[in-house]
């Protein structure tokens, strides 16, 4: 069904909250309001919110986590951008397995399973889009997720 996408970003914000405040950091909200994506509004929230806390966890005390939101032709893209640890690049194919979590992560004793990732690809292609990644060891990373802007009914 459509969903808001305003709506998904204010819930997610709002789940983040406090783990973002305990590490002082500002989750900035910028690009586009009024977007609608097609999908299970739960399953958009988790997916996104995987990719906050991840932002989050992942970073350093009083930096900054910004959530774009974009649209193209035929697709809304949320980016979730951080200024943290960054990823290694031979770990980037592999972030998105079940259990996988890099060495800089599990050195840091952060205590995930190493779930968040696949259950965000997961939700991804069940909607008919898809997450990619970029990163910068030491500067950051950006996660992009990418969902039809209509229904597939409506072609
Ligand atoms: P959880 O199941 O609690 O989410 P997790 O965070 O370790 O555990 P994923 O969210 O799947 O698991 O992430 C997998 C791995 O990818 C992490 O362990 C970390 O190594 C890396 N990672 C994910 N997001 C980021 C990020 N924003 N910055 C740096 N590394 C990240
Ligand atoms: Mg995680």
């Amino acid at each position: 069904e459509p969903c808001s996408v305003d709506r998904i970003v204010a819930e997610v914000i709002d789940r983040s909250r406090t783990a973002s405040a305990a590490k002082d950091i500002e989750i900035k909200v910028l690009g586009d309001r009024g977007l609608v994506v097609y999908g299970n509004e739960g399953q958009l929230v988790t997916a996104v919110a995987n990719l906050v806390e991840n932002a989050v966890a992942y970073s350093p005390e009083g930096t900054r986590v910004e959530v774009e939101v974009g649209s193209g032709d035929e697709a809304v893209s949320l980016v979730v951008r951080d200024e943290g640890i960054g990823i290694e690049a031979r770990d980037l194919d592999r972030i998105f397995e079940r259990f996988y979590r890099a060495d800089r992560a599990r050195s840091r004793q952060t205590g995930g399973t190493g779930l968040g990732l696949a259950i965000v690809k997961h939700i991804a292609t069940n909607h008919g889009g898809r997450v990619d990644v970029t990163s910068t060891v030491g500067k950051g990373s950006t996660f992009t997720l990418r969902l039809p802007s209509r229904s597939s009914e409506q072609g």
